[in-house]
């Protein structure tokens, strides 16, 4: 037996290589890191390629050992190179993501340590580094300390915890769930229809509020729905605004909504995923004025805030609330109970062992300090703005509404052809192009061009490239 354990431990400590391996494995990762980032800005936002990243499929799991650097070459042809480079500042397309390098040491740091950050027994300074994040995001927001809240994977985790939550609080259950609703704009992200599915509120009503030229929510409206609701014997609970819509980056009159909710006894959910951490700008934090009413709110670090993939949070003002949703106690984490001075991330979230995700957003908030942070959010404003204005100097271009935040809609109006047809084939050639990416979408049944500035890589000579490349195709298509 000795023997036998004896030859599994030999094989076992490969898992831990010594110091010079370890050296060596991360030379080959930061040789590649680092000549990603010196290319950075010459690479292209998207590159059409055949083969789709198919290449990494030659590399199945088996029980033998790879070269590394095989690996990452492997790596960068199909994973790196094919279809979207979210790195980019040349993204410009749905909401651009960040990926920030100090970010990216955070993670490689809580890799390594691999603290346990799900309840406060086991990693307390790790639970309070993540909760004092939570208490920043209200405390920039406008909330009174009291309220609790989580960092998550992303935004629709968020706006699942959010509204799982509100369901419980309002009590919606089998006896009332098909009178039951919820009202939200045709603006509101889609992650909050599937979260409103997954938390088995499929049954409930789903009433879209009607929303003004600029899509946003129509408070006279809403206040109609609710009477009428109320009158016919349901029972609203829930109403979901948007501090920045995917879509157009419009804004509902927050406040205005949340006397509304006050007043009808509704919950009140803000998406700010998108648009939460303009807050952090002067003129963001007027426009989003009112989202200290909600009942529960969500950001995305992994937009606002430029960290890599990987990171939402979701506030909530009733402390309770939250936990009831989530909290729970097994027999088998009994010793965790004593002297918790914190509330733990695993009693607030459908999460147990989680990352460590508090150290990817502390460390760059502290090792660069806010103010960049709110320069590249008021930069990126201007930058729509911008755009906005030039896009108007280049003949047949018609816009959107102004931008409110760094969203900017435009559409190429061709003399002849149909305009829905030429927008869909200048997004076509600008994709081929591959310098730039924007994305569309369908406004009241129109064909609209959406350029989203939030990528901290994007900066003037982006927007001036932009420029060129929207005349340069739409020359192209003229001629054919
Ligand atoms: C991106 C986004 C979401 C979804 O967040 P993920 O982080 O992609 O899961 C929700 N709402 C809005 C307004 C968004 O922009």
């Amino acid at each position: 037996m000795l023997d036998k354990i004896a030859q599994l431990e030999k094989q076992s400590r490969l898992l831990e290589p010594d110091s010079p391996t370890r050296e060596r494995l991360r030379n080959s990762v930061l040789n590649y890191t680092e000549n990603f980032l010196n290319a950075v800005n010459e690479i292209n936002a998207y590159n059409l390629e055949d083969t789709k990243g198919k290449g990494i499929l030659d590399f199945p799991i088996t029980d033998e050992p790879t070269d590394i650097n095989q690996l990452i070459d492997s790596v960068e042809k199909n994973i790196d190179y094919p279809s979207l480079n979210p790195a980019s500042g040349g993204h410009l397309g749905y909401i651009p993501g960040g990926g920030i390098y100090t970010s990216a040491l955070g993670d490689y740091m809580a890799d390594v340590t691999n603290r346990y950050s799900g309840v406060f027994f086991a990693s307390p300074g790790a639970v309070r580094m993540e909760n004092m994040l939570i208490n920043w995001m209200g405390n920039i927001i406008g909330w009174e300390p009291g309220f609790v809240g989580n960092l998550t994977s992303g935004g629709s985790m968020a706006n699942l915890i959010a509204i799982v939550t509100a369901r419980d609080a309002k009590k919606i259950n089998s006896t009332n769930i098909a009178k039951s609703v919820i009202y939200a704009t045709r603006q509101a992200h889609h992650s909050i229809l599937k979260a409103i599915r997954v938390a088995g509120l499929k049954e409930s009503i789903l009433r879209e509020v009607p929303v003004d030229a600029h899509f946003k929510m129509q408070v006279s409206e809403l206040k109609k729905m609710i009477a009428q609701d109320k009158q016919d014997g349901l029972n609203p609970f829930l109403v979901i605004a948007s501090a920045g819509s995917t879509d157009v980056g419009a804004v509902d009159p927050l406040s205005d909504i949340g006397d509304m909710a006050k007043k009808e006894n509704l919950w009140y959910h803000i998406d700010g995923a998108y648009g939460g951490f303009f807050v952090l700008v002067k003129e963001g934090k007027k426009k989003l004025q009112g989202i200290e009413k909600a009942d529960s709110v969500i950001m995305d670090p992994h937009k606002g805030l430029f960290l890599p993939y990987g990171s939402g949070a979701v506030l909530v003002k009733n402390k309770e609330a939250l936990l009831n949703s989530h909290y729970y106690l097994a027999n088998y984490m009994q010793d965790t109970v004593e002297a918790n001075e914190e509330l733990s991330p695993a009693d607030l979230s459908p999460e147990l062992t989680k990352h460590f995700r508090g150290m990817r957003l502390w460390l760059p908030l502290k090792v660069h300090g806010l103010a960049p942070f709110r320069a590249c959010l008021e930069e990126k404003l201007w930058l729509t703005r911008y755009f906005y204005e030039e896009i108007q100097k280049i003949g047949g271009f018609e816009v959107g509404h102004y931008p409110e935040l760094s969203v900017a809609t435009f559409r190429y109006v061709p003399k002849k052809s149909d305009a829905n047809e030429f927008n869909k084939k200048l997004i076509e050639a600008i994709q081929k192009d591959g310098r730039v990416f924007l994305s569309s979408t369908m406004l009241n049944g129109t064909f609209t061009i959406r350029l989203a500035v939030l990528s901290f890589r994007t900066h003037l000579s982006t927007i001036n490239l932009t420029l060129q490349v929207l005349k340069e195709k739409v020359a192209e298509l003229q001629q054919t």
